[in-house]
């Protein structure tokens, strides 16, 4: 009876690890592939950049310094 019972608890919580695993790297991957595929064009001349390159300023966007 004790054993039974301890692997139900096992059962549960391994169940509730791939749950909590399942649930959370989706999102995570899809923050991290939406940030980075994320594209904002140029203001000046509208070359499209990815956001981490991109220089904003005053709520527009810019591809360098040379458009600033
Ligand atoms: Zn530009």
């Amino acid at each position: 009876m004790g054993i039974v019972k301890l692997i139900i608890v096992a059962l549960v919580v391994w169940l509730g690890f791939v749950l909590v695993k399942k649930f959370r790297k989706p999102p995570s991957n899809i923050a991290t592939k939406s940030s980075a595929n994320k594209m904002l064009a140029c203001s000046v001349c509208k070359t499209h950049i990815p956001e981490n390159e991109a220089i904003i300023q005053n709520g527009k966007v810019y591809c360098s310094k040379g458009c600033l």
